[in-house]
């Protein structure tokens, strides 16, 4: 009886270090919305895997089943507030959850949930298979991180307004509505070669003729905060006068809508089209290789992070 005594003692041991001691050291998860921090050390965090693992095995992962049969059933039914408000179920996420956890299994699939329990375990997570608010919340600060906004604003608060020399017009054909809009100049190069290669990959993209046009770029500071302050319009859905638009870097862009939606709505059915749309689920695969990543609340909403900047990092 001894040595069984012994046996399960060291058990509880090793069990205790992998799933309790490194929660429990770990420093708690930056705010997120509120990005104007004191300057400190922050984590450069990596993009996703680009390539999808070769022969993954969707279908078959018995260890997963219960796990993958509760992804199904709270795709559409977990009540949480990833981004302050609350929601109902996590389909509109999906794409970018299994981006980050480099699977190209459905969600209601066994293999989607092995390929999330692999990342729980990298991550420090109960490796479950579940995706439950708590993994929700900690691919979300990785999401935020990896915005140069996010980045620039904590290490030196709200960053400058780009300067007028470095800002270039958008075409009239790239752009959504009549309305001259201008980016950074190396960031609008950057757009154009992403833009063209989308188009060239999938046809769908192609044939759409309003997909991937841009609604809003470089915005003033002086006028985004009186459109914020008047119109209670923001980008962050804690209300900042300190908006990306600032740097000339940020572009809304046209990833579709619900039918009678807005191209820039974050009514929820209006936010699971754009999840949806070619256009979107393109992006979500690719946008990063080109330096251009997500808000991910809202699916119009992409920043490109310049080469020198700490941060960045090209797949
Ligand atoms: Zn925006």
């Amino acid at each position: 009886m001894r040595w069984l005594f012994l046996a399960m003692t060291l058990i509880a041991a090793a069990l205790f270090v992998v799933y309790v001691a490194p929660s429990a050291t770990s420093p708690a998860p930056p705010p997120v919305e509120a990005v104007a921090l004191p300057p400190e050390p922050y984590p450069v965090v990596s993009m996703p895997v680009t390539g999808l693992p070769r022969g993954e095995v969707c279908n078959e992962a018995p260890a997963f089943e219960a796990a993958a049969a509760r992804n199904a059933l709270e795709i559409d039914t977990l009540p949480f507030s990833p981004f302050g408000r609350p929601e109902t179920g996590w389909r509109i996420y999906a794409p970018q959850v299994a981006s980050e956890i480099a699977t190209a299994c459905a969600p209601e699939d066994p293999g989607f949930a092995n390929a999330l329990a692999g990342w729980q375990r990298a991550h420090r997570q109960p490796p479950t298979g579940v995706l439950d608010p708590d993994t929700f919340q900690a691919m979300k600060v990785r999401w935020h991180l990896r915005r140069p906004f996010v980045v620039l604003s904590r290490a030196t608060g709200c960053p400058p307004a780009a300067t007028p020399t470095s800002l270039a017009a958008a075409g009239e054909d790239e752009v959504y509505g009549s309305t001259v809009i201008e980016l950074r100049a190396d960031a609008l190069a950057a757009w154009r070669r992403m833009v063209a290669d989308a188009r060239d990959q999938d046809p769908a993209i192609a044939r759409d003729r309003q997909a991937l046009l841009i609604f809003s770029g470089y915005r003033a500071p002086d006028a985004d905060d009186l459109r914020c302050e008047s119109q209670g319009n923001c980008d962050n859905v804690v209300r900042t006068p300190c908006s990306a638009h600032r740097t000339g870097l940020a572009f809304d862009i046209v990833v579709g809508s619900a039918p009678g939606g807005r191209v820039d709505s974050t009514d929820d059915a209006n936010r699971l089209a754009m999840s949806r749309s070619p256009a979107y689920r393109w992006l979500v695969r690719n946008a990063h290789r080109y330096g251009f990543v997500n808000y991910v609340f809202e699916p119009w909403h992409w920043e490109w992070s310049p080469p020198e900047q700490p941060g960045a990092s090209r797949a």
